[in-house]
């Protein structure tokens, strides 16, 4: 029996990339000083990765069930209940979830501002939650969680949901909220409670004591919920089924939170960790080595910075995130080494040229203190294409890790 490791999943979000002009030509990983990420890549195997197929530019849901080991063709179930699970809206059996947005309109529902100027505050989201969270309509209850700034997520309870209906949200400021149609037979009821909901939204937060105080200090109210990305509750067998392990993410968002616990990670919170590149790292770094040493047998950290400056093609920036990424991943080497097997890679390329996911592969590095090591000396899209792992998939990196760090069983006698 080889010795039990914890296995530590890093993934820096779409921080893959093409050579970008601005940067000399070099990608952000090249571009990048990476003390420690080039250390794992000398002394570790290295390779390129598509992470759903090739060819198929992923979306972070997707690409991270794939990176857990789950086929993301079979096992999705669609944004909302991902989304409403790392909001810590649990869904049962036969409930359909979905993102929601705050957003602004005037008395004929034409909506003004798709995200009621992007600003709620906590505060404002409790009084605006409190209004909606709980409203039965028919049969059907309506659970609400706001998140952060004007989204939350919205889970429907009740017989015979479905989540094959038409979008609301119109995409475009100056038309009319859109009527839910129902995509398939059996659907109606669904679309009907949708279009009721959205409506009785309206009614019921137009003329909340929070709005009042917006328009006062000039502010868009934020008098409608807007639905999109409906999806209906999904089962898949657990990580701790699978292999037996317990596993944990630090994540700053609910996408990335949402589909961890839905392959049953739990969440463990990290004070100060967000979305962006004023992420608290070494608050994330010290919990990290706290969880491997409390017993947690798989950690995965996630690091948005990387694809939110892509999408603002902002190459400095994302330079900058990676290598705050980096010191962090020395900080929790510094002190267990000896106890893991690591991998840092990305989700999807999001090259800054482009501002949003493209289907190249991105480069990974798999590392412990007896990982064969290949001739690869440092960590990039370009030095990764020499290494020894070959070009791989995302399905394949949570085997590997698990493999690597004791917890996959031989096969045969
Ligand atoms: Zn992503
Ligand atoms: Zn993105």
């Amino acid at each position: 029996m080889t010795e039990k490791r914890t296995a530590l999943l890093v993934v820096m979000d779409g921080a893959g990339d093409r050579p970008i002009p601005e940067l000399g030509g070099k990608t952000a990983f090249q571009a990048a000083d990476t003390p420690n990420f080039d250390r794992l890549a000398q002394t570790g195997m290295n390779g390129l990765m598509d992470v759903i197929a090739p060819g198929q530019t992923p979306g972070s849901d997707t690409a991270h069930l794939a990176l857990f080991g789950y086929d993301p063709i079979d096992s999705y179930p669609g944004r909302g209940p991902l989304e409403a699970l790392g909001a810590g809206l649990d869904s049962r059996p036969g409930d359909v979830a979905f993102r929601s947005n705050f957003a602004t309109v005037d008395s004929n529902l034409t909506v003004i501002d798709r995200r009621a100027g992007r600003d709620i505050s906590p505060e404002e989201g409790r009084e605006l939650q409190e209004a909606l969270d709980g409203l039965q309509i028919e049969d059907v209850t309506v659970r609400f969680v706001h998140t952060v700034e004007h989204r939350g997520a919205l889970v429907l309870s009740g017989p015979s949901l479905s989540a094959e209906i038409s979008d609301v949200d119109p995409h475009e400021t100056g038309k009319p909220v859109l009527e839910a149609r129902p995509l398939v037979p059996g659907a109606e009821k669904t679309a009907r409670i949708v279009n009721k909901l959205v409506r009785l939204s309206h009614e019921r937060l137009k003329d909340l004591e929070v709005n009042r105080r917006r328009v006062e200090r000039g502010l868009p109210p934020a008098n409608i919920i807007l639905l999109r990305g409906p999806g209906k509750h999904r089962e898949v067998p657990t990580l701790q089924q699978r292999y037996g392990i317990r596993a944990a993410v630090l994540a700053g968002g609910a996408l990335y939170i949402g589909t961890a616990r839905y392959v049953g990670m739990d969440h463990i919170h990290v004070e100060g960790q967000t979305g962006t590149i004023d992420t608290n790292f070494g608050n994330i770094a010290s919990k990290a080595i706290e969880t491997i040493r409390q017993g947690y047998n798989y950690v995965f950290v996630h690091i948005k910075a990387t694809d939110n400056a892509s999408h603002d093609h902002n190459p400095e920036q994302k330079v900058l995130a990676i290598e705050r990424t980096d010191a962090m991943v020395g900080r929790i080497l510094d002190e267990v080494a000896d106890d893991i097997v690591v991998a840092v890679t990305a989700d999807h390329t999001t090259p800054v040229s482009v501002g949003d996911h493209t289907c190249d592969p991105v480069p990974i590095v798999l590392w412990s203190d007896f990982i064969r090591p290949d001739s690869v000396t440092a960590f990039s899209e370009i030095d990764a294409a020499q290494g020894a792992l070959g070009h791989i998939r995302g399905m394949d990196v949570t085997p590997l890790l698990l493999g690597y760090a004791g917890w996959v069983p031989k096969f045969g006698s």
